[in-house]
C-alpha cells in the first residue's frame, strides 16, 4: 500500500463537550436551528434516527435531516449515552412517522 499522509487533524484522539445535541430525551435532536449550506433554508425535516452497533464501549445515531426547501440532506453521526441504546428495546432505527405519529420506542 503506497504511502498517505493526510493534512491536518483528522483522527482526534479525543471528544469536545457537545452542547449541539440535546440527549436528554429518547431521541437526540439538535439544541439549535440550523442554516442549510447550500441554500440557507432554515426548516429542516428529521428524515430518521439510525442506532448502530456498540463501538469500542461507545454509542452512536445516523441523525439524517433533510432541507425543506432545496432537499439537501444530512447526516450526523452522534455519540449517544448507553441508556437511550437500551430504551429503543432492539429497535434501530426510528424514522420521521414513527416520531410524528408518537411511535417511539422504549424498553
Ligand atoms: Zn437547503
Amino acid at each position: 500500500m503506497r504511502d498517505t499522509e493526510i493534512p491536518g487533524d483528522w483522527f482526534p484522539r479525543y471528544v469536545t463537550k457537545r452542547t449541539f445535541w440535546n440527549l436528554e430525551g429518547a431521541l437526540p435532536y439538535p439544541n439549535h436551528f440550523i442554516t442549510c449550506p447550500f441554500c440557507e433554508g432554515s426548516v429542516h425535516l428529521i428524515l430518521r434516527w439510525n442506532f448502530g452497533p456498540e463501538q469500542h464501549g461507545h454509542y452512536y445515531c445516523d441523525v439524517t435531516i433533510k432541507c425543506m426547501k432545496c432537499s439537501h440532506v444530512s447526516v450526523f453521526g452522534v455519540e449517544v449515552p448507553k441508556e437511550m441504546v437500551d430504551e429503543m428495546g432492539g429497535h434501530s432505527v426510528v424514522t420521521a412517522s414513527d416520531y410524528l405519529s408518537g411511535k417511539v420506542y422504549h424498553g
